[in-house]
């Protein structure tokens, strides 16, 4: 009896003959047989496609080597179907693949009719699209109004409102990627005939190399202006792909005179992104840009109950509070801590209260830099050079003194103290001589690489404290 694996490494064998060896590199050999099974008198294949793109492209380019070589391995009686794979592009906690089943389409050298599915997934397994990211998981707060008030509009209207191009940017973990996806989401909710296509643009990069290597640009092209909506996240990665910009600049142009929707996220504002040609950058700009920030206080708060009730979790007040009050950078990192948390306790069987949240999340909390005080850092710094610490206060000239005195001022206000209350420590100096210190101190760690490795080590050992 044949196998799912053994019949597709004897088709494997036929193609191989008859396509370029990059042609077999890119297009077959990542698939993989999934299984081979009796369905209604026909031996069914089902191979794993790593995604729609793919997909779409054996359809078009080579379905009938592949149902030709089928015929000639299974006999006349069979039928294909891909299972294609769709791969969330930023992994989260969350489940990071999802597959839906086509046959493929119907040709000359098949003669019976091939049976359509009797439920094909959702399309918005189709475009890529991330089940889970929608509107009512997404919070929102100050941080993030405008950008969602905005995001919900063009949702309503693709492509009938003014924010054609919508350009969401802001830095790691702060929701980019979701806010997008629910975008295609809700659109696809209200109509699930609309073409929306989800691609990272490094991931639209790889696929446009691909296609050139190929000759098959034009296929590529066909593909991505023929959608609806087309949203790519992480636009920052086109910065120097010259080839690619070119591309997406023609896609784009096709898209917006076609009143159809376009949806970019990037990391920072279009102004900082680097290697983007002017024509392109100013076309970001068109529409509407809005901005995601750090969540406040209170987003945090909702963000972690939501979160923690999504997971069957309930956690007293003083570990949410607890968490949001120590964890601000992004809505990443508030998600890790409540795995982590959630980790711990399935591990150590204990219940969730604040002592355990402080063990499982010590490595998500850096302790406030103010809990090392200004008078600990200089005798950090005093000891290292061996000096006594009291000589910092003296009204010296003496080089020696000065330039460890300028040091330890320097580190200081790194840990955020204000030139003020370092000043005062300093044996009752002005604000301006704190200012001074810090720009000495740049200067020399610019010029001399000798003193550069000495900070660079003492700073080692202050941040062991911190
Ligand atoms: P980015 O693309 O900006 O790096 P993501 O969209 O991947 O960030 O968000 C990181 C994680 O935080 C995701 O799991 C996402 O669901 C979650 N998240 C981000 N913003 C919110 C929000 N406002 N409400 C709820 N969850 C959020
Ligand atoms: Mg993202």
């Amino acid at each position: 009896m044949p196998t799912a694996e053994s019949v597709w490494e004897a088709c494997l064998v036929v193609i191989r003959d008859n396509v370029s060896p990059q042609c077999f590199q890119t297009w077959f050999k990542p698939l993989e047989a999934v299984t081979l099974e009796e369905e209604d008198g026909f031996s069914k294949l089902t191979l794993q496609v790593p995604g729609p793109f793919h997909y779409e492209y054996l359809e078009g380019q080579y379905n009938l080597l592949l149902r030709t070589t089928l015929t000639r391995v299974l006999g006349e009686k069979n039928r294909l179907y891909y299972e294609v794979v769709v791969i969330q592009e930023d992994p989260g906690p969350h489940e990071t693949h999802n597959t839906y089943q086509v046959p493929a389409s119907d040709s000359v050298v098949h003669h019976t009719p091939v049976p359509q599915p009797e439920a094909t997934a959702p399309s918005a397994v189709k475009s890529q699209l991330m089940e889970n990211y929608t509107f009512d998981k997404f919070v929102v707060g100050d941080c993030n109004q405008l950008a969602y008030s905005a995001a919900r509009a063009i949702a309503d209207l693709p492509g009938g409102t003014a924010y054609n191009p919508f350009l969401v940017y802001g830095g790691v973990g702060l929701g980019k990627t979701h806010l997008i996806h629910a975008i295609g989401n809700h659109i696809l909710n209200w109509n699930s005939d609309k073409k929306i296509s989800y691609i990272s643009s490094e991931r639209f990069t790889n696929e446009f190399v691909q296609a050139i290597q190929e000759k098959k640009v034009q296929t590529f092209s066909r593909y991505y202006r023929n959608v609806d909506v087309l949203i790519i996240d992480d636009v920052q990665f086109f910065g120097g792909k010259e080839k690619t910009q070119e591309e997406f600049f023609c896609v784009f142009n096709e898209l917006q005179q076609n009143g159809n929707q376009i949806v970019l996220s990037a990391d920072r504002p279009p102004k900082e992104i680097k290697g983007i040609e002017d024509r392109l950058l100013s076309r970001f700009c068109w529409g509407l840009q809005a901005d995601l920030q750090p969540p406040d206080l209170e987003t945090r708060t909702a963000i972690l109950i939501r979160k923690a009730t999504e997971i069957g979790l309930t956690l007293p007040p003083g570990v949410i509070d607890y968490i949001a009050q120590n964890i601000t950078k992004n809505i990443r990192e508030l998600e890790g801590a409540l795995v982590r948390l959630l980790a711990q306790a399935t591990y150590t069987t204990q219940t969730i209260d604040e002592s355990l949240a402080k063990v499982a999340l010590k490595d998500f909390i850096r302790r406030p830099h103010a809990m090392l005080s200004i008078d600990r850092i200089q005798r950090l710094v005093c000891d290292y050079f061996g000096i006594d610490q009291n000589r910092l206060h003296e009204k010296t000239k003496k080089r020696e003194i000065v330039q460890v005195r300028q040091l330890a001022m320097y580190l200081c206000r790194e840990l955020d103290y204000t030139h003020k209350a370092i000043g005062l420590q300093f044996g009752g100096r002005d604000h301006s001589t704190v200012v001074h210190a810090v720009k000495s101190v740049n200067n020399l760690i610019e010029t001399d690489i000798n003193y550069r490795n000495r900070v660079a080590d003492i700073r080692r050992k202050v941040n062991l404290l911190t």
